[in-house]
């Protein structure tokens, strides 16, 4: 399927391993000129290199920098002659008790998954509107639908940017535009961050990693974790021209691990 984004540029945030990483090569892979950003120059630059190789016919522009600050969104927003899809995404908070985080912990959580998205909203969406296509994609968490314990920061920072998305995502000023917003619930994916919770309790129980991560596979349908590329290509379809009737939703890539009929 041809997705029609073809020369389209997006701005995809944290973009150097993982997920942001599965979605900036869906994208490339569909002639989509982007720019990637994340902290760490050294991965972020090899992964633009990837990101040529996939398909030297599109643009890659890599932009190092703190998303979750004012001057890395400026940076980010800067290399993007506009954006028309915009993946956002940022690192997850801490594990932890609820009890040990105080405001400062807070904020942070908050400015990370909540007020970052919706700054590069602000930037961005009415820009979109005039143009007539926009696409935006918020990377959340399967934690919004089913609280994971441990991470309560990510619990209610990211439940907050989904309640305000459900708002704007349905104001017909930018829908009626042909600009759609929705969040992608991964469950658990094969990615530095998963390893590195592995690593965490296995630590914590003194069982081998390996022991540990085939636990957490087990409790999932498929037996496995998803892969970033199946991710990118979920994020990819809603980035595309046939996506455009689905709006304000919370799509669930978890390989069937919630157990809902819903
Ligand atoms: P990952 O493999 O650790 O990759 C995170 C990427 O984001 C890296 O490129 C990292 O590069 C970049 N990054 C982190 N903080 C950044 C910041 N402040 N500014 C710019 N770039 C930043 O993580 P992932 O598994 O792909 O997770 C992506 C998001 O999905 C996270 O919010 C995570 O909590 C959430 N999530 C993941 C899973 C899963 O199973 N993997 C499940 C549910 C939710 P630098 O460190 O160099 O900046």
């Amino acid at each position: 399927m041809d997705l029609g984004i073809q020369g389209r540029w997006a701005l995809v945030c944290a973009a150097s391993k993982g997920l942001g990483k599965g979605c900036a090569q869906a994208l490339v892979g569909e002639g989509v000129n982007v720019v990637v950003t994340a902290r760490g120059e050294p991965a972020l630059q090899a992964t633009a290199a990837e990101l040529r190789a996939l398909n030297p016919a599109v643009q890659v522009r890599a932009v190092a920098g703190d998303i979750t600050t004012p001057e890395g969104r400026a940076a980010a927003l800067a290399a993007c002659p506009q954006v028309d899809i915009l993946v956002n995404n940022a690192g997850g908070p801490p594990p932890g008790d609820f009890r040990d985080w105080d405001r400062a912990a807070w904020i942070k959580a908050l400015d990370a998954n909540m007020l970052t998205p919706i700054e590069l909203i602000r930037a961005t969406l009415d820009a979109m509107a005039e143009r007539g296509y926009g696409r935006i994609v918020n990377i959340t968490s399967g934690a919004v639908k089913a609280p994971i314990d441990v991470l309560g920061l990510s619990n209610g920072a990211r439940t907050g940017l989904t309640g305000f998305v459900a708002g704007l995502a349905r104001q017909p000023r930018a829908a009626s535009r042909n600009v759609t917003i929705n969040n992608l619930l991964p469950g658990p994916f094969d990615t530095d961050r998963l390893r590195a919770t592995m690593v965490g309790a296995a630590q914590k129980s003194g069982q081998p990693l390996e022991a540990v991560m085939e636990a957490r596979r087990k409790l999932n349908p498929t037996q496995r974790f998803g892969t970033p590329a199946e991710f990118g290509a979920a994020c990819a379809f809603l980035c595309s021209v046939h996506a455009g009737y689905i709006n304000g939703q919370n799509l669930l890539i978890d390989g069937g691990g919630y157990p809902g009929t819903f």
